[in-house]
């Protein structure tokens, strides 16, 4: 026991090894968040535990501090269960089993958790130490990992802060100062089939060989969406030829910009001429992806099949929407140069034999532009007769420019470690947009220790970086209560 016992600073390794002994996989948070409530309780903190197992746990300023502002100190404490193939753990009942490797801390064959359970253990450190600070709210929220659930169902009313450290940030050195908003749009179309069949020959369209990549990291980089590709493939079969959907997919997560998409087309005559269309646009890809999707490939065969084609109305309605929607970065931050501020990325095709599903995700860190996409989505929907729905929402925290607590963390990082700071933006979503969506003048950043690899189970904690970012804190919240 106490692996960490000699690791400096002690207290926080104290309480991180503690935490990593209670299972606290997202959904699975009740036991955490007892140990964080009863933790206030023996301390005679004000604490309150809600309904999802998010816990609140109020510290009043050092004596002699009253009068500075509160200061919210917030991390998420359910972490991703990863583990490698034949170990042996029910994330359910076990703790981690911690090791130590030169400057890093990691878990044997599984993911450590340092995401985010170092905020937990940060704030169980200052709770426990004698420093100078502002009065506190410690804010613990449940299933960040899974969708940000607990902060979303969170009551903020009883918080007074307005100013917020996230603890939720691995790249040390780094101060997040804003990020995006977003939402899940599917839009959706009624299929009719064919009443009369026709004699057909069957086509299979198929595109591969995409990167593809994550759509809020990769949306900028200029890659191709092959549910795109295939919208214009069927377009560009349709304009030699009659042609009739059978089926369509392409990906299956929104976030994801899919690397491959294939369609079944009965075609009427000239299937011929369809192939040799194809096989030009298929150079033509080549040539506009040779940087990014080198291995773009677009295939058309011929295929046996007797399968019941859509009707004319519906193929052109499916096209008309692959052909037309928006995809991709729609505008770059007006102030942050190399920021996506807007975008959005086709993720999903499907259909069954009722309907065809397209889902997106959008991302901005603009409310309005975020509204101003949906509305083009469902524009052009209404015009096919279709719908839109609109799910998993998230808000965005907008950029406020060079902030007091950004000038306060500045100035503490320069004179601790005679090196700046780096201000980041993000274009996804973290807690603090939803913060500050909820608390109206809210300043807020993320920071937190080096971590590699989170959400694999090559994570690891670099211990020095810890160190640097508890003195970093302790540092900011002893200015805070002097000069704020
Ligand atoms: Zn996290």
């Amino acid at each position: 026991m106490a692996l960490l016992e000699n690791l400096e600073p002690k207290k926080v390794f104290k309480y991180f090894e503690e935490i990593a002994a209670i299972p606290h996989g997202s959904s699975y948070t009740k036991r955490i968040s007892d140990y964080l409530y009863n933790f206030a309780k023996v301390r005679n903190l004000r604490a309150i535990q809600d309904e999802y197992n998010n816990v609140i746990i109020f510290c009043p300023a050092t004596p002699g501090y009253e009068a500075a502002k509160t200061v919210i100190i917030q991390g998420h404490m359910d972490m991703v269960c990863e583990k490698e193939d034949g170990v042996d753990i029910d994330f359910k009942k076990d703790g981690l089993k911690l090791e130590t490797s030169g400057d890093y801390v990691y878990a044997k064959g599984t993911t450590l958790g340092a995401d985010d359970g170092i905020a937990l253990a940060y704030a169980l450190a200052i709770m426990d130490s004698d420093l100078i600070h502002p009065a506190l709210e410690f804010v613990f929220t449940v299933d960040e990992e899974i969708g940000m659930l607990g902060a979303s169902a969170l009551d903020t009313s009883c918080l007074e802060g307005k100013i917020m450290l996230n603890l939720d940030n691995e790249d040390e050195g780094y101060l997040l100062v804003s990020c995006a908003g977003g939402a899940t749009v599917t839009a959706r179309l009624d299929l009719k089939y064919e009443q009369e069949k026709s004699a057909y020959r069957f086509l299979k369209i198929s595109v591969s060989g995409l990167r593809g990549g994550h759509s809020g990291t990769e949306i900028d980089k200029g890659g191709a969406n092959a549910d795109l590709i295939l919208g214009r493939a069927l377009y560009t079969a349709s304009k030699c030829a009659d042609i009739r959907i059978v089926t369509l997919a392409g990906g299956n997560k929104d976030n994801a910009i899919p690397r491959s998409a294939q369609a079944l087309i009965g075609v009427k005559d000239k299937s011929e001429s369809v192939i040799e269309a194809l096989e030009d646009l298929a150079e033509n890809l080549k040539h506009e992806y040779r940087v990014t999707d080198k291995e773009i490939k677009l295939d058309c065969q011929e295929v046996e099949s007797g399968a019941e084609c859509l009707d004319k109305e519906t193929t052109d309605k499916l096209i008309a929407m692959l052909v037309n929607l928006p995809c991709g970065v729609y505008a770059m931050h007006q102030q942050v140069i190399g920021l996506v501020q807007t975008s959005l990325n086709l993720g999903i095709l499907e259909m069954d034999e009722g309907e065809a599903r397209a889902s997106f995700s959008v991302r901005s860190s603009i409310k309005s532009q975020k509204e101003e996409l949906i509305d083009r989505i469902d524009c052009l929907m209404k015009m096919l007769g279709g719908t839109v729905d609109v799910s998993g929402k998230y808000p965005a925290m907008e950029y406020n420019g060079y902030t007091k607590l950004q000038q306060t963390l500045d100035e503490a990082y320069h004179d601790l470690f005679c090196e700046r700071i780096n201000f980041m933006h993000i274009h996804a979503g973290v807690e603090c947009g939803i913060f500050a969506d909820k608390i109206k003048g809210l300043d807020a950043v993320s920071l937190g220790p080096q971590i590699n690899h989170i959400h694999t189970t090559e994570e690891k904690l670099k211990i020095s970086s810890t160190k640097k970012t508890w003195e970093l804190i302790i540092e900011t919240l002893k200015r805070l209560a002097r000069n704020y």
